[in-house]
């Protein structure tokens, strides 16, 4: 990750954005010597989830199972993020 060097108004910043729970305040930051790093506790999980996620977004094919999606959405034009068996599975709670 990146290291920031910041000011005492950008340090004051990132302490209120953790306030409010901001995830625009992650990261690492430098200041006057000191590492400040800012992380989401449970993030590794998440994390994973995330990039298992894009990966299969990428490779398109369904987020749940991995099976290949065929179908469009002819609104965008991309592919749809499910399958058809769980398309229609999300369709139906709605
Ligand atoms: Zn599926």
């Amino acid at each position: 990750m990146e290291l920031k060097k910041i000011n005492k108004t950008a340090l004051k910043k990132i302490f209120d954005d953790v306030e409010i729970e901001s995830d625009s305040v992650i990261g690492s930051y430098l200041y006057r010597g000191f590492r400040i790093q800012i992380s989401r506790y449970n993030s590794p999980v998440n994390e994973r989830y995330m990039r298992l996620y894009k990966k299969r977004r990428e490779l398109g094919i369904c987020i749940r199972c991995g099976k290949k999606v065929t179908n469009k959405n002819s609104r965008t034009g991309k592919l749809y993020r499910l399958c058809e068996f769980h398309r229609s599975m999300t369709d139906k709670k709605k």
